[in-house]
């Protein structure tokens, strides 16, 4: 079958400013010069609307002009962009894709096959120099990837995160996010067994040092508490949930006093399984607004990580799935009710996928997966966008350059045959990415799929 003329333009276009020969067509495209996309229909998330007929400018990896009018002259490469669409490029904000060194190279081609630019990683396996290693090498270029956000994992004794560091008491969670600080980790992610104690002297820390502080609400910690205590952004639904019970206070004080005794994280588990019925009965709707006030007036954000829920999709359960997930079906039509009932009170929801080392079919794709069920929950297809584009821009502090096609952001955008607006399925029709200035058609996404997919795969350096 012979390339479309779409393609056609964009493979010789691309040759010619490259300098390459045929043989090497998949490469990205490393442009020497402004890179015009003409006559594009630019999806403005924050409107939610499309501004159509668009000339989008791109000059040394940022966004120049979007306008009807292009300056004339000067590209080296034009895009034809009619009967397109162009987001920005999206963002998984919860990703494990880092835990092994052999999958990572894999896992991050596929997020940009997928069109994903952005993932904020909470692997906990890897020591922080190794993962800093990583982000250097995507940074520059020597690896094929998305941005990449490290988070550093707080954990308790008993923990299921290999190489989280541990805290006991008050003085260990403050020493631990002290300790995290000076290794250079921003962002401080907790975890499930995360004792009261050690939680609220961690909270206390990463305040006093401006880290960013989130993720699970430990077992041990009332949702309440957690919001006062500067809980930043809420990984999974299953404490929001529990916290929408009149008996919250009684079961996390029960959980705390098992994290106490022997076998903690097993007995845990066992009272998590024996209480999430009474937990659903107990559901209050009245609670739940009073906890989603709370939660829209400290701006937290919350990623519902709905994918940890599905024990019965093809790529298997998410990675926390093994404490959060593998719900019920009562537990998941709630935590469905939920992100309908937060996103209606207006809480700011973040997507993310949970992927990982079990389901390294998921990365990128996850991502995809998950905004197709958080419209299925509720969300229009706008605003299903905005989880995965603004909202993780204004997380991260960077809504001036990221998650949005606009001037003077960055140019990571994607370039889709079909509207996302009229079925956000049509995030699964990606035509090109670009990234950092490196541009990925067709060809070169399906050749770092095919890569990506190779057993144990070490993908080539990419030629600068
Ligand atoms: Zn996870």
């Amino acid at each position: 079958m012979f390339p479309s003329r779409y393609v056609q333009r964009l493979l010789l276009g691309s040759l010619l400013a490259s300098g390459l020969t045929p043989g090497q067509a998949q490469q990205p495209l490393v442009p020497k010069g402004p890179v015009v996309i003409r006559n594009v229909n630019v999806v403005d998330v924050r409107a939610g609307q499309v501004i159509s007929n668009q000339q989008v400018v791109i000059r040394g990896g940022c966004i120049d002009v979007v306008g009807r009018q292009a300056p004339a002259g000067g590209a080296v490469l034009t895009i034809d962009g009619r009967g397109k669409y162009l987001i920005p490029g999206l963002w998984d904000a919860h990703s494990h894709a880092l835990t092994s060194q052999p999958a990572a190279d894999a896992a991050l081609a596929q997020y940009l096959v997928h069109g994903v630019t952005g993932v904020r990683d909470v692997s906990s396996a890897r020591p922080r120099a190794e993962l800093a290693e990583t982000v250097r090498a995507v940074d520059a270029g020597e690896r094929p990837g998305p941005h990449l956000v490290l988070a550093g994992v707080l954990d308790g004794p008993g923990t299921f995160s290999p190489g989280a560091r541990l805290a006991h008491t008050q003085a260990q969670g403050r020493a631990q996010v002290d300790t995290q600080a000076a290794a250079g980790w921003a962002c401080i992610e907790t975890r499930a067994l995360l004792p009261r104690a050690a939680y609220l002297g961690a909270a206390e820390a990463a305040a006093q040092r401006r880290l960013g502080f989130g993720g699970d609400i430990p077992e041990a910690v009332t949702v309440g508490e957690a919001l006062a205590a500067g809980h930043r952004c809420v990984a999974h639904l299953d404490k929001v949930l529990l916290g929408c019970s009149p008996r919250e206070t009684e079961i996390v004080a029960a959980r705390a006093a098992i994290l106490t005794g022997p076998r903690p994280a097993w007995t845990l588990q066992q009272h998590r399984a024996e209480q999430q019925a009474a937990i659903n009965a107990d559901f209050n709707p009245g609670r739940c607004a009073r906890l989603a006030a709370d939660l829209v007036q400290r701006g937290t954000f919350v990623v519902p990580l709905l994918g940890a829920d599905q024990a019965e999709s093809p790529n298997g359960p998410g990675t926390c799935a093994r404490w959060h997930g593998a719900a019920d079906s009562t537990t998941v039509a709630l935590h469905r009710q939920l992100v309908a009932m937060l996103h209606h009170e207006g809480v700011r929801l973040l997507a993310g996928s949970d992927a990982g080392p079990q389901q390294d079919a998921a990365y990128g794709l996850g991502l995809i997966e998950e905004l197709e069920r958080l419209v299925a929950a509720g969300l229009p297809p706008d605003e299903a966008l905005l989880t995965a584009t603004l909202v993780p821009a204004v997380l991260l502090g960077r809504q001036t350059e990221l998650g949005e096609v606009a001037p003077a952001h960055n140019a990571d955008v994607v370039l889709l045959d079909a509207n996302p607006l009229d079925d956000i399925r049509n995030l699964r029709r990606v035509q090109t990415v670009i990234v950092r200035g490196r541009i990925y058609n067709r060809a070169a996404l399906d050749a770092l799929a095919a890569e990506a997919a190779k057993p144990a795969a070490t993908l080539r350096t990419v030629a600068r």
